[in-house]
């Protein structure tokens, strides 16, 4: 019998925030151990192949690499040996309905430059707006992203001050297309800028402008592309993990969290039960509760947050070269409030959707067969409620494929020789995301962002929570946050 005993830590997922969270763990001398549903690794950041075709499924946009190699240096070890990226320039090709196409550069001279010599707002005014999220991203980077939320102490930091003072700022008082619209003449520029409220699945006529921020990180702070695709960002991590010493169990769902005395103090799988000094769930905090933690007190305000947007996805293998595209493409559509407003308040599909289209063969060739595109074509849709995701998908395919034939000026259709389509219902199936939501809740009011659930049980010890659905939220750069966050909150 071991007379020594080391802490032990069970993690349920490998999502990005389950695999950092498991490589930060281990760095602080746990003994660590990682419970997997499916038999592949990353959650939403998965990838598969048809047909000679390679598709990330899940995300695309990359920001923040830094987060990435921090893991490495936590662990003593080189990033470059393991994980490598490029900085995208220029990023997005965007498709107006006007006819017209505009292309974002890295960095906020060069975008500022760019678009006024295309669009109607003078580089001054450009550039104002963009010194402006700059502005409003230092003041909440440390309040909003860095910190626990929901522990006292961390309201009496000089941050924390910082935002308080600075409070009216923010942009809180009103959404994101009131200051766009007020930010720029020309409506092509404030539908670029409203376009980020999608990346936490929020509508921009509702969220707050504070959200305004996305732009400043993906423009001025640069947008990436890792080396083997979105995929490799999951894959060096499980690797890093191994390395160190974690242990993976696959294709292994945990069916509850054992919690004995107000503590968690293991998890039940079908393969047994393991015992734990602390637990944290990867699985959306939704779920958790609703399956894992059937006995527990649940936190029903926080539970009951409006989720955010899912989205319907068609991965198409085009036997076609579009020289005219790049790896982000977005073909917009012409009234982007009705769009919003068919998503949030009809919950339903629009008949003229925003189309994101990526191309990930434009940057690594092989993620397709020679004179062939590897595409991924997103429209942003409600959560799941019980629609007729069938008649959707079927109504989806149509608009967005006469759309690009619009755009594009041929017809894509014979050129599509294998498709795979992810719904709300498969993203949930998958990931056990809440409703097929894939951004956890959205922020469509002010308090969103203090009504995510906190990294830990206020009711139940040793119990903790990371990743897309509790603080500080969605996306890859925010669910490494999340982890270290979490893992910061252990002792
Ligand atoms: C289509 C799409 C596009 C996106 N685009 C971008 C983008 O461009 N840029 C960006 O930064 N972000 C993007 N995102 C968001 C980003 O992918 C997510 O925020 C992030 O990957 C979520 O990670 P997570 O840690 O919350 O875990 P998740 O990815 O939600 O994974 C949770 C894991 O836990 C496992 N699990 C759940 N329950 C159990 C259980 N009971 N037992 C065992 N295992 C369990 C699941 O199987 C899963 O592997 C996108 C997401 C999607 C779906």
């Amino acid at each position: 019998m071991a007379n020594q005993h080391k802490k032990t830590c069970g993690i349920i997922g490998t999502g990005i925030a389950g695999l950092a969270s498991a490589i930060r763990m281990r760095n602080k001398g746990y003994d660590v151990t990682v419970f997997e549903a499916n038999p592949f690794v990353g959650g939403k950041c998965s990838s598969e192949t048809s047909k000679g075709y390679r598709f990330d499924m899940g995300p695309s946009v990359f920001t923040m690499p830094g987060y990435i190699d921090e893991l490495f240096v936590l662990s003593g070890k080189n990033p470059r040996d393991y994980f490598n990226y490029e900085q995208l320039n220029p990023v997005y090709k965007y498709f107006f309905e006007d006819g017209t196409t505009l292309e974002s550069p890295f960095g906020a001279e060069a975008f500022a430059e760019a678009m006024s010599e295309h669009t109607r707002d003078s580089k001054e005014a450009i550039l104002k707006y963009l010194d402006h999220t700059k502005m409003v991203y230092e003041l909440t980077e440390d309040v909003f992203l860095k910190n626990s939320l929901h522990k006292l102490r961390n309201y009496f930091t000089w941050h924390m001050l910082k935002g308080i003072i600075n409070f009216s700022k923010i942009g809180t008082a009103e959404t994101m297309n009131q200051a766009n619209s007020r930010a720029f003449k020309d409506p092509r520029l404030v539908q670029m800028f409203n376009r980020y409220a999608t990346y936490n699945g929020s509508s921009p006529y509702l969220a707050p402008a504070t959200l305004n921020v996305i732009p400043h990180v993906e423009i001025a702070k640069g947008a990436f592309y890792p080396e083997g695709g979105m995929f490799s960002i999951a894959n060096c991590m499980l690797t890093l993990g191994k390395e160190i010493g974690v242990t993976y169990h696959f294709s292994t769902p945990v069916k509850e969290i054992i919690v004995k005395n107000n503590k968690a103090c293991g998890i039940k799988t079908a393969a047994g039960d393991f015992d734990f000094d602390v637990v944290i769930s990867n699985m959306d905090v939704y779920n958790s509760y609703a399956k894992l933690l059937p006995h527990a007190k649940k936190p029903a305000k926080t539970l009951s947050q409006p989720k955010s947007s899912s989205g319907i996805i068609f991965y198409w293998g085009i036997k076609h070269d579009f020289t005219e595209l790049g790896l982000h493409n977005i073909f917009f559509s012409k009234n982007y409030e009705e769009e919003f407003d068919t998503i949030f308040s009809k919950k339903t599909i629009y008949n003229d959707p925003t189309i994101y289209v990526n191309i990930t063969s434009k940057h690594t060739p092989t993620d397709a067969p020679p004179g062939c595109e590897n595409w991924f074509a997103f429209i942003n849709v409600p959560n799941n409620s019980g629609q007729d995701w069938d008649a959707l998908i079927d109504q989806a395919r149509e608009a967005m494929i006469s759309k690009i034939n619009r755009r594009l000026k041929t017809d894509i259709r014979p050129m599509i020789e294998t498709e795979m389509v992810f719904d709300p219902r498969v993203i949930e199936k998958r990931t056990s995301s809440a409703f097929g939501a894939i951004y956890g809740n959205s922020s469509n009011n002010k308090f969103a962002a203090f009504n995510r659930h906190p990294n830990f049980s206020k009711e139940i010890k040793n119990l903790y929570f990371c990743g897309g659905s509790v603080h500080p939220g969605p996306s890859i750069p925010l669910c490494l946050l999340s982890a270290k966050i979490t893992t910061g909150l252990i002792k």
